[in-house]
Order: structure tokens, then C-alpha cells, then sequence
């Protein structure tokens, strides 16, 4: 089944919300990670520490990190949602090729994969682990 105008523009527009949610979530986890030395250490010093040098904050900051690249990540792939949009190949899986389901789309506008491949992904994923 291949998606009509009205949801491709509906998508679209999902994809583009998502998009300047997800920048925005960037920034602010970016802006946070730089200025909020940890409290509880009670070490002042952190204030003048460049983030780098401050192995206490080690931790949070890689957690903050990690965020900050799943969200790049799904920046990402929102951006290639687009390009697919542009070239007339959203909504097929970019696997099997087949189509991927509305309803799976409206919950993951950007998804490039029809839920038998991703699942399949996940074993693989879970086996490698
Ligand atoms: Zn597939």
C-alpha cells in the first residue's frame, strides 16, 4: 500500500516537529553538560575545570554524552525520512523493501525499517551483546 498525499504531508510535518524537538533537546542536554558541574561532589573547583579534566563528573557527562548521540542519531535519521520523502521512497522498508505500516509509522514517523526487520536487527543485536 502506498502512502497518499495528505499522510506523506502529515508525516512530513511529524518528521519536521520531531526534528526541531530533537535539536532542541540537543542543545539543552549540550548547554547542561557544559554548565552544571556536579553538586553533590561539593568541588568548586569544577567551575573552572574545563569539562574534559573533571574525572568525578566522568560518568554523568558520558550519560549525557550517550544521550546527546542517540539523539544526534535519530536526528539523523529523521534527515534520511526526508531524503526518502524527496525521493518518493518513504514508507518502504529499507530492507525487504516492503511496505512499512501506517500505524508503525505514526508511532516512529522516521523508522527505515518494517517491523520484521527490525526485529530481526534486535535479535542479531542481542546475540552479539
Ligand atoms: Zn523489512
Amino acid at each position: 500500500m502506498k502512502l497518499n498525499k495528505p499522510q506523506l504531508k502529515a508525516f512530513k510535518r511529524q518528521l519536521l516537529d520531531a526534528r526541531a524537538k530533537c535539536a532542541d533537546e540537543i542543545r539543552s542536554i549540550a548547554k547542561e553538560t557544559s554548565k552544571n558541574p556536579r553538586e553533590a561532589s561539593g568541588d568548586l573547583s569544577g567551575y573552572t575545570v574545563h569539562m574534559a579534566d573533571m574525572s568525578a563528573d566522568t560518568y554523568e557527562r558520558e550519560l549525557s554524552m550517550g544521550l546527546v548521540s542517540s539523539e544526534q542519531e535519530v536526528l539523523y535519521q529523521i534527515d534520511e525520512a526526508l531524503k526518502r520523502m524527496d525521493e518518493g521512497t518513504y514508507g518502504a522498508c529499507q530492507q525487504c523493501s516492503k511496505p512499512i505500516s501506517v500505524s508503525r509509522l505514526k508511532a516512529v514517523p522516521y523508522t527505515a525499517q518494517c517491523i520484521t526487520c527490525q526485529r530481526a536487527q534486535e535479535q542479531k543485536a542481542k546475540r552479539a551483546r
